[in-house]
């Protein structure tokens, strides 16, 4: 292709989009959250998507709000008595996330091709509009020793 069809060629990027099952599973994980979390994020979100390169680069989307005393010890196991990398310290019970309404939930990002992303730069991006939406609402990316740079929590 000569240089001068290059340019004219389309801006072939698109927004990663979410479908209608996944928006109705956005919407009831996010109805699992405390209303001032849910406030924050909404306007996080909000926000990334009226940038115009934000919401090109990914789509915010929320992968836990309540996780059950069960999940949580099994996700306390991984790294210990299972598998994989150490992804919590709390037991079932002892997080944020075992409360309902949950004052925690955990993001990433769906990217245009149908992948997820937790880009730690992506996150403390999105980490910036939730902190400035609400001045409540910490972000395990700041704690000091292990950074849960997925998490937030009011
Ligand atoms: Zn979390």
């Amino acid at each position: 292709m000569q240089p001068s069809k290059l340019k004219a060629a389309p801006v072939a990027r698109v927004a990663p989009v979410l479908g209608s099952v996944r928006a109705k599973v956005q919407a009831a994980r996010l109805a699992q959250a405390i209303p001032s979390l849910r406030a924050a994020y909404e306007q996080a979100l909000a926000r990334w998507m009226g940038d115009p390169v934000l919401r090109l680069v990914g789509l915010p989307i929320v992968t836990e709000c309540y996780r059950s005393p069960e999940r949580q010890n099994e996700l306390y196991a991984q790294g210990r008595s299972k598998p994989g990398p150490i992804v919590t310290y709390k037991r079932g019970g002892e997080s944020n996330h075992n409360k309902l309404p949950a004052p925690a939930l955990d993001v990433a990002f769906l990217l245009a091709d149908g992948e997820v992303s937790w880009s730690g730069l992506l996150l403390s991006k999105f980490a910036q509009l939730m902190k400035a939406a609400d001045a409540r609402v910490h972000w395990g990316g700041d704690w000091p020793g292990f950074k849960d740079r997925p998490h937030f929590e009011v």
